[in-house]
């Protein structure tokens, strides 16, 4: 099948999944404790997409050209059993990379399960190296040395070299960039630092807390000097610089200063089976509801992308902010 594009050339290469929109994090960036607290209304266990729903969803993707799937949340490791999912994934042709975003707390537990069914890689969450810092930050008082230890037990079961990345916000943890780009210098591991983002509708996003990813940069070399280096891939989000004395490779997500719509292959699926086109989306298309009236659900995916005009972070200011962005924690990031 030829792969679909949408209104501005643009395939779709990379499918995101949440097969969770709960975590055990409170991310001051992403999940407010304000807003997410007792009262707050996650999606109902019976509204959620199956695994054999999500695993057909993928098979559909594949057919129009996605190769990679990464399965985020909220915390996808709070989905029970989701290495069995894994190993469902994992055995559809076509999918060449399948990946996971994690907070890393139930990872260090998980990881042999996971690489034994099939996952190939893990993205861990770490916007800090000091616990004050990153306890303020995830809001639950979760300890650095845990996510470490995970990173560690990770890389042991083959899941390396790990992804860790850094949400940097002004005014709550610029100082963390140089202490992680120093950690894990050397290490194989690569920090991606990621501008903070106007997701959603509930974090209270402020431009003037946007540490741009040139200061980022200068940062870093200032005590460890970089070179660019090529993407290894065509839409991929991060760009790349290496450590000149050979030590290693970092990354920074610019959506603010540098966006990349241009290039954006991804497609996401919320965990109650809705597409979006774009993370700054308001509205989707539920393809579970398709799947559950046995209707034609490559029809739908095609429909929507085939009129897709997303590129909100090229044109991001305050009349083209869609009214009720969907929550990171429920699209997945
Ligand atoms: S803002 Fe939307 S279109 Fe642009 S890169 Fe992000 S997800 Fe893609």
């Amino acid at each position: 099948m030829a792969p679909v594009t949408d209104t501005l050339q643009r395939p779709m290469r990379d499918l995101r999944i949440s097969v969770t929109d709960r975590c055990n994090f409170r991310c001051t960036y992403c999940m407010p404790k304000e807003v997410f607290g007792p009262g707050y209304r996650f999606v109902p266990r019976d509204q959620l997409l199956s695994f054999e729903e999500i695993v057909s969803l993928v098979r559909v993707f594949a057919e129009r050209g996605v190769s990679k799937v990464r399965l985020t949340g909220g915390e996808p490791l709070l989905r029970k059993d989701v290495e069995k999912l894994v190993g469902m994934i994992s055995a559809v042709g076509g999918i060449e990379d399948l990946t996971l975003t994690t907070n890393g707390s139930l990872l260090a537990r998980r990881a042999a399960a996971l690489a034994a069914a099939g996952l190939n890689r893990v993205t861990v969450s770490l916007d800090a190296l000091d616990d004050t810092t990153f306890k303020a930050m995830n809001d639950v008082g979760f300890p650095v040395a845990a996510v470490l230890e995970a990173i560690d037990t990770a890389a042991e079961a083959g899941l390396g070299p790990v992804k860790v990345n850094c949400v940097v916000k002004r005014g709550a943890n610029e100082h963390a960039v140089a202490d992680l780009a120093t950690h894990f210098r050397g290490s194989g591991h690569i920090v991606r630092f990621i501008e903070y983002m106007d997701v959603g509708s509930t974090n209270g996003w402020r431009l003037d807390e946007v540490v741009p990813a040139a200061e980022i940069i200068d940062a870093i070399d200032a005590i460890h000097p970089l070179e660019p280096l090529p993407a290894n891939y065509p839409g991929e989000v991060a760009s790349r610089f290496r450590y000149r004395d050979g030590q290693g490779e970092i990354g920074v997500i610019a959506s603010v200063t540098k966006p990349f719509c241009g290039s954006c292959t991804r497609a996401r699926v919320s965990a109650e089976g809705v597409l979006y086109t774009c993370l700054f989306a308001s509205t989707g298309t539920s393809l579970r509801d398709v799947i559950r009236a046995g209707g034609d659900v490559g029809g739908a995916v095609d429909a929507v992308w085939k009129r897709r005009d997303d590129r909100y972070s090229e044109i991001r200011s305050s009349h083209t902010r869609s009214p009720v962005p969907v929550e990171m924690s429920y699209i997945g990031g």
